[in-house]
């Protein structure tokens, strides 16, 4: 039996045809009409005046922070809860990272102790450049409880939606929070371009600054002029073709994980102590994208850890996965401060992300679910 990933990428001939044209064309740098009609399509997606792309979704966010002054001596409010490089953009641009805890329902940010921490740091005297959210597993935050007592505070928003492509919230897309937002088009996202992400704003002169700071900071002279400390971030011709035939198809991917998903609690949800975090259609006024499937243990009710399941998947070569581990917990972030709840040490402690590739068939849920079935009834 072949080994069941947990979110692979999921590529056609239709990706196949598209890096075929670029490759064909002549323009394999990192420029070229894919990049350009590949930037208009997304923010056309998304809903926003301007987009760049990007070498990563770290790339977009280190831009994002950079443009908002934040740098040594201040620091940026963000959640505990999230993949390492959401605070690794924060250390790029010497500001301190300060980490807020999760709402234990969804795992996103806990909204209320988010703006506690922020007026306690305020009125210490400490300098908040920014707030980072992050839009975890394909659910946006509750931008209700966030944006508008952010704006009042004057702290500008950024928005990872790096794992929240197609998602939405109150009719608005995800990408489209705050001043600034990143996309991840990384492998095991919900569309990729094995490597790349895309900064996103409706402020055009962000944009451009970015645009700017993205190509090793060139002034626009015939030789190589330089007045600042530049990046080498920009997206290839050849990556940004497979990226606009992913888009072509990414409705239908999202549908497929939705299945998916769907399928997982129609066996699992049954079972003692399982809990599915909130994805699909748990909001009236959102749409998740459902790009990782997650549940959590109970351990009042079942004795099977998050553990002992993942080794049960593994033992029949499935990939299941912990919850990114808080990075309060991180050995690298140990020195940081942190506004604590619980919540996301718990979140890890009791956390399984299931198989949730759209590439997957029927016959790969119904293996999963089988394992994981025989594993859970051990409780
Ligand atoms: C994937 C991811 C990123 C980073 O994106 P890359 O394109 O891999 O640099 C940032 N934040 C979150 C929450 C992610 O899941």
């Amino acid at each position: 039996m072949s080994r069941i990933f947990l979110s692979k990428a999921d590529v056609t001939q239709v990706e196949e045809e598209f890096v075929l044209d670029a490759v064909r064309s002549g323009w394999v740098a990192p420029l070229g009409p894919h990049v350009d009609a590949f930037e208009g399509e997304i923010a056309a997606r998304i809903g926003v005046a301007g987009a760049l792309a990007l070498s990563s979704g770290t790339a977009a966010l280190h831009l994002a922070l950079l443009h908002l002054g934040v740098g040594p001596g201040s620091v940026v409010v963000l959640p505990s809860m999230t993949f390492a490089a959401s605070a690794n953009a924060v250390a790029y641009t010497g500001a301190e990272p300060v980490f807020v805890d999760a709402d234990v329902s969804d795992a996103n940010v806990d909204p209320q102790l988010l703006l506690e921490a922020v007026d306690t740091l305020v009125a210490e005297g400490t300098h908040v450049a920014a707030v980072m959210v992050v839009d975890l597993f394909g659910r946006t935050v509750d931008y209700a409880a966030i944006a508008d007592p952010l704006l009042q505070r004057g702290i500008p928003l950024v928005e990872d939606a790096a794992e929240a492509l197609g998602a939405s919230f109150e009719g608005r897309c995800a990408g489209s929070f705050g001043r600034a937002a990143a996309l991840s088009f990384n492998g095991n996202k919900i569309m990729t371009t094995s490597g790349g992400g895309m900064l996103l704003s409706d402020d055009l002169e962000l944009i451009e600054k970015a645009r700017y700071l993205s190509t090793q900071a060139r002034q626009p002279v015939p030789w190589y002029e330089h007045t600042d400390i530049g990046y080498n971030y920009r997206l290839s011709n050849v990556l940004a073709a497979l990226g606009r035939a992913q888009l072509t198809r990414l409705d239908t991917m999202i549908s497929r994980r939705r299945a998916v998903r769907r399928a997982y609690v129609e066996a699992l949800a049954d079972l003692p102590g399982v809990r599915f975090l909130p994805g699909d259609g748990s909001r009236p006024d959102a749409e998740d994208n459902c790009w990782l499937t997650t549940i959590t243990l109970d351990p009042d009710q079942t004795s099977v850890t998050a553990d002992a399941l993942i080794k049960a998947l593994a033992e029949d070569d499935i990939e299941a996965r912990h919850l990114w581990k808080p990075m309060h917990a991180q050995p690298v972030f140990a020195g940081a401060r942190a506004f604590l709840n619980g919540s996301s040490d718990r979140l890890f402690r009791t956390g399984v992300t299931l198989p949730s590739g759209s590439v997957l068939s029927d016959a790969d849920v119904e293996r999963v679910v089988h394992v994981a079935r025989a594993a859970l009834d051990h409780s």
